[in-house]
């Protein structure tokens, strides 16, 4: 896992487009009114300083009435959160905000955001079977062994063709669906920002096939989708994974999805987040699916028009 930026305050376009100055256009924009906000790092994450008391301020700002806070836990030495915390001490963070803010209608749950490669599987479900978390998060991010690792990722599409590109990411993609894991796969397509500028959002997107045996590995998998708005404060400015891909994932027969802002800064908190909701509602869903400890649960997704994607 490479460092995400502390990407600061996020535009208030209110002040600059008066006409989305209404209802529908915030909880689109900013993340009001939504039910859930899944994927969020605290400062018990390397890439973030934000206290976890900021996030469930928010949350009641925005009403938000529950999030998850899925800090990073990496598996490889090299990788910025191998044993940054200890387990008992993020446990007791969350657990302890989760009290403190439960009167002011907020629900915190405690989750982690897991880094994922077949070569530490095995510590993976080790980890897993020693510490209990609310919620998981299985994600893919850039090996330090990685062919998309920055120093490497020129050398490695020279001469390539897309599909060998993306290869060893997918690969990833679909062992860690059938490892059986996770509550959900984050951030899936994330591999577009590590091959930006190298390869583009079209030419990407002119290949979707080939993100498809891993669609259909989540799928038959059952677990969540995860459609992460992250990606829309970076070059190429799309969830991930893009509103079409959730769509395939859809009529391929996929059942389950959750949303996450994977914010790492204050003003990244639910940062169109609505976007996210308006992607899967268009695609065919209407609940999330999230585990809440030992239940798996069904959360509606607020009414399509609420959310600005019916008519705006
Ligand atoms: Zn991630
Ligand atoms: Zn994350």
């Amino acid at each position: 896992m490479s460092p995400e930026p502390d990407d600061g305050a996020s535009p208030n376009r209110s002040t600059t487009r008066p006409e989305w100055d209404d209802w529908t256009t915030k909880a689109a924009n900013e993340g009001h009114d939504l039910p859930l906000d899944a994927h969020l790092h605290t400062d018990q994450s390397p890439d973030s300083s934000v206290p976890i008391d900021i996030y469930a301020a928010l949350a009641v700002e925005r009403r938000i009435p529950e999030i998850a806070i899925t800090d990073h836990v990496d598996f490889d030495p090299r990788d910025p959160a191998y044993r940054y915390t200890r387990f008992e001490d993020r446990e007791r963070t969350v657990r302890g905000a989760a009290e403190r803010w439960a009167k002011q209608g907020v629900t915190i749950r405690f989750g982690a955001e897991l880094t994922y490669n077949q070569r530490w599987e095995a510590d993976v479900r080790e980890h897993l079977a020693r510490h209990r978390y609310d919620y998981i998060i299985g994600s893919v991010h850039d090996w330090p062994e990685s062919p998309y690792w920055p120093s490497r990722i020129r050398a490695w599409i020279e001469g390539r063709s897309i599909a060998e590109i993306v290869a060893p990411y997918y690969a990833e993609i679909i062992a860690a669906a059938r490892s059986g894991l996770f509550d959900t796969i984050g951030h899936l397509d994330v591999v577009r920002r590590y091959l930006h500028p190298h390869v583009t959002a079209e030419q990407l997107a002119a290949r979707q096939d080939l993100q498809e045996p891993a669609l259909k590995a989540i799928v038959e998998s059952g677990v969540s989708l995860e459609v992460n708005s992250s990606g829309l404060r970076y070059p190429g400015a799309e969830t991930y994974p893009s509103g079409p891909v959730v769509a395939r994932f859809h009529e391929l027969g996929g059942k389950h999805v959750v949303v996450g802002s994977d914010a790492h800064a204050r003003g990244s908190f639910a940062y169109r987040l609505g976007d996210s909701y308006r992607h899967l509602i268009e695609a065919g869903f209407d609940h999330l699916t999230f585990r809440r400890g030992s239940e798996r649960v069904r959360i509606e997704v607020p009414d399509g028009t609420r959310i600005g994607t019916a008519g705006s």
